[in-house]
């Protein structure tokens, strides 16, 4: 009862969303009618030819009506058009707007709400779901609207010639329309299993063409192909189930049109032949009759396709809804970075992950002047992209905070903040487009000259011209033809294009061979020159020359000093070396 009473509010909520594209509903329903009108026009003069026929009128008598039948078809034909045409205009708005709803408030969780989530069920939500709210929005709304001012019309005319006959007509229209609400709970608990296991079936596609490579490096296809077919089953399962309740559903319909219909024609006629009413009154109750119930199939189908929406919308209200954990002041500081060169001092900075038990940092205190470069190190796990995390306000602390530049970073506005600050993550992100257009991303107002100049810097410059089109070539998803080394470089020339105050390299030499990590290192260097550096690496090469190490241990500070002081405790960083050492030799 709580699945039901749940969607029922969800469709409340729907209704209030179809609010904000009331023009193109009104337009919609305005054609609707305009299509009714013909039907009904249509009807009326069909019922008074054959009132002629029965009156053994002349067939001259019948052309003006059938001319007249003949007109409203031809009209219904282009109003249908014009119908359809706008119907598909209507969708491609109303899902533009709600994707971009969603998608922004994704935007606005940001990473922190990502992190949890797996790609293929957003994904389902963001393209899958938004397309099943169109038979909702678009169909159901709007033919609920048309079909109640032309059932009132037409109820109030049959009632205007036998309020009893009229009386059944309205009460069978208003059945119709209400008994497929009945089967809700049934349907709905159904519906939402449906798309549950849609959503996991997209979700486990998605991983594995993902994770493709390691699959077929442990030789693991075959049993995530098992995997996969089972889930499969279960969404054929699920979807036939759905499929049976429907038609259940709408069968009880035509029944209960088919009796509609019978009573009507039988109350017609009795009531005729005691007088009550005229024989061309009969020909208006059936041709009538038929006007009302042939919108009643519409208005089920349209229904049946609707209940999908719902259990997504459920979905996607939830994601609506989501309090977001990374919050602007009002009045956001929008200037204290863009004049100087910025120091970091971080106090008694605590973080823990809401899955996680431990604190990813536990207490840290930093200092970092302007203008220097620090490192941060620390065995696997020990909290140095949690540090990231945090300065970029993917997160908030739960205790302590960061300042840049003197100011607190919550004082900041998100967008001014990341604005200045440069990252090279360990994981470079390349989008389907051309090289040039990755690295304007950091900069989209930048001429090709400076693409160019930036490409240099970070000693990318003569592997992409290397490439068929130069700039111009277009990178396959995620960048999957370049080397680790040339992707990393890529995400270096993003930075130096920034242009930021604040750059962070996150391990940014870690997954390259010597020959590209020596170009990575001195395109480094370079960028490096002039602003306040954070450096989180393992790579013995990248930290030696940092003005400060600070060293990291499960989420603690335990050693900060130069490399020689840290080298001289013999202690967490002394170990780190020694382990490189005797790896890299
Ligand atoms: P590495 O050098 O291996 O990249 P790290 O020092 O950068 O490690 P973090 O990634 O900051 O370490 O992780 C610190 C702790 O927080 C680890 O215990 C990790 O499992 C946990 N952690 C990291 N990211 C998340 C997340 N999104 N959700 C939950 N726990 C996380």
């Amino acid at each position: 009862m709580s699945t039901y009473r749940y969607h029922l509010g969800a469709y409340g909520r729907l209704v209030r969303y179809v609010g904000a594209i009331k023009t193109e509903v009104a337009i919609k329903v305005t054609i609707s009618l305009g299509v009714n009108a013909t039907y009904i026009l249509q009807a009326v003069l069909m019922a008074q030819a054959v009132s002629l026929v029965f009156a053994r009128s002349p067939l001259s008598a019948l052309i003006p009506y059938i001319l007249g039948a003949l007109g409203a078809v031809a009209v219904r034909g282009v109003l249908s058009r014009i119908f359809e045409i706008y119907t598909k205009v209507m969708a491609a708005k109303v899902k533009t707007k709600i994707r971009f709803l969603v998608f922004d408030k994704i935007l606005r969780l940001g990473p922190g709400y990502i992190h949890h989530q797996r790609s293929g069920r957003i994904q389902s939500m963001v393209l899958d779901g938004i397309e099943s709210l169109e038979p909702f929005l678009v169909n159901y709304v709007p033919h609920i609207i048309s079909i109640g001012i032309t059932g009132i019309a037409i109820g109030l005319y049959l009632f205007h010639l036998d309020w009893l006959t009229g009386l059944v007509t309205i009460i069978a229209m208003l059945l119709c329309v209400g008994v497929p609400y009945l089967t809700v709970p049934l349907v709905s608990r159904s519906i939402v299993s449906y798309w549950r296991s849609y959503a996991s079936l997209n979700a486990q596609y998605v991983d594995s063409i993902q994770g493709m490579n390691t699959l077929k490096a442990f030789n693991a296809g075959e049993k995530k192909g098992a995997e996969l077919a089972a889930d499969a089953l279960d969404f054929y399962r699920k979807q036939i189930r759905n499929t049976t309740l429907s038609l259940i559903d709408s069968g009880l319909m035509m029944i209960l049109m088919g009796i509609a219909s019978c009573v009507t024609a039988a109350l017609a006629a009795y009531r005729t032949d005691l007088g009550i009413i005229t024989t061309g009154s009969v020909a208006l109750f059936l041709f009538l009759g038929i006007e009302c119930a042939r919108p009643m199939a519409d208005l089920n189908m349209y229904w049946h396709t609707s209940f999908l929406g719902l259990s997504v919308a459920e979905g996607l209200f939830e994601i609506i809804d989501m309090e977001l954990s990374v919050t602007e002041k009002e009045k956001p500081d929008v200037q204290s970075l863009d004049q100087k060169l910025p120091d970091l001092r971080i106090r008694n900075l605590c973080f823990g992950y809401r899955t996680n038990v431990r604190k990813a940092l536990d207490g840290v205190n930093l200092d970092i002047g302007a203008g220097e470069t620090a490192a941060v190190v620390g065995p696997s796990g020990s909290g140095k992209s949690t540090l990231v995390n945090l300065l970029l306000r993917f997160y908030d602390p739960q205790e302590g905070e960061i300042r840049i530049g003197g100011v607190d970073i919550r004082d900041y506005g998100l967008e001014y903040l990341q604005s200045k600050i440069a990252v090279v993550f360990q994981e470079t992100y390349l989008f389907s487009g051309t090289i040039g257009d990755n690295i304007r991303m950091a900069r989209p107002d930048a001429d090709d000259a400076a693409v160019v100049r930036a490409a240099q810097a970070a000693n990318a410059h003569d592997f992409i011209m290397a490439l068929p089109q130069g700039y111009r070539t277009v990178i396959s998803e995620r960048g999957a033809t370049l080397s680790g080394g040339e992707r990393q470089r890529i995400a270096i020339a993003r930075a130096v294009l920034k242009d930021a105050p604040l750059l962070i390299l996150d391990e940014a030499t870690s997954s390259v061979d010597a020959q590209s990590e020596a170009l990575i290192q001195g395109a480094l260097e370079g960028i490096m020159r002039d602003r306040t550096t954070i450096v989180i690496a393992h790579r013995l090469s990248t930290i030696k020359n940092a003005d400060k190490i600070f060293v990291l241990d499960e989420g603690r500070l335990v050693e900060e000093g130069t490399h020689e002081q840290l080298v001289f405790l013999k202690g967490v960083y002394a170990n780190l070396i020694n382990a490189q050492r005797k790896t890299y030799g």
